[in-house]
């Protein structure tokens, strides 16, 4: 499986991404907004853009399928509940849906609601599992749930699915919200060392060429996979005084959710 992520340079801070089976060039494209890079990534290299996968209903998801089709006749896929909202799609997808790509690449649809409700992430079967995670996990950080989403859902999806994926997961988001979102986890847990110290390394990165973190690294530098840490649980009942001494990790979540809102 070939990933080629395609930093699309605007004010969302979107990537957009290739998966290419490598031995037939057969690829698809997820949330393609920048049809113009897409296209010419794909033309440049060979590849034969088949599908086009949308992992949830937002314009900056979207906005490029149109043109994209027009130009590859791909056909487009996206969850079954986003008929409704998403115009044309091919193929609805549901848990536990397998996406062919080429003779050799094989992706599994994750129903993951919380940012919206018909959001779906991509989970390679590789031997080295890569997920493909939209809007609802970002490096150090979480999608949030003003769009048609909610937390609660946001939660079980974080500890009910993604959290027990394999530790060396390679994780690929839909934005590039890594330099924030570690100053949000440094501010609810001022002593993270690793999250200092990847913030120090990052800083600045060229997001043509970005980190690509794995779910262990993760869940050393992402608050909302760190909701029994006591530093986090302490500083939370500084603003939060009737939170429990030992709260529930959905209680703990719900809260970074609400302040990450304002911060
Ligand atoms: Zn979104
Ligand atoms: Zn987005």
């Amino acid at each position: 499986m070939i990933v080629e992520q395609i930093w699309t340079g605007n004010a969302y801070r979107n990537f957009n991404y290739l998966i290419v089976c490598p031995d037939s060039g057969e690829a698809l494209a997820i949330d393609p907004l920048d049809h113009e890079k897409c296209l010419s990534r794909a033309k440049d290299k060979g590849w034969d853009i088949t599908q086009i996968l949308n992992t949830h209903e937002h314009g900056d998801h979207t906005g490029g399928n149109r043109v994209m089709i027009a130009a590859t006749g791909a056909k487009l896929l996206a969850h079954a509940n986003a008929r409704d909202k998403i115009p044309g799609i091919d193929r609805g997808l549901g848990a536990g849906d397998v996406i062919q790509v080429g003779k050799t690449v094989e992706l599994e649809a994750l129903d993951t609601p919380g940012h919206t409700m018909s959001h779906v992430c991509l989970l390679s079967h590789t031997d080295q599992p890569a997920l493909f995670c939209g809007d609802t996990l970002f490096n150090a950080g979480a999608g949030n749930c003003h769009s048609g989403g909610h937390p609660v859902e946001l939660y079980q999806t974080f500890a009910g699915q993604l959290a027990e994926l394999p530790d060396d997961t390679q994780i690929y988001p839909g934005h590039d919200y890594i330099v924030n979102n570690l100053r949000f986890t440094l501010d609810r847990e001022p002593d993270n060392a690793r999250a200092a110290e990847l913030l120090a390394e990052i800083e600045g990165q060229d997001p043509d060429a970005a980190l690509v973190t794995s779910l262990a690294l993760e869940k050393e530098v992402n608050t909302f996979f760190r909701l029994h840490n006591p530093s986090v649980i302490a500083q939370l009942r500084e603003t939060f005084p009737d939170l429990p001494a030992k709260p529930e990790a959905r209680a703990v979540f719900l809260k970074l959710r609400e302040l990450r809102n304002s911060w």
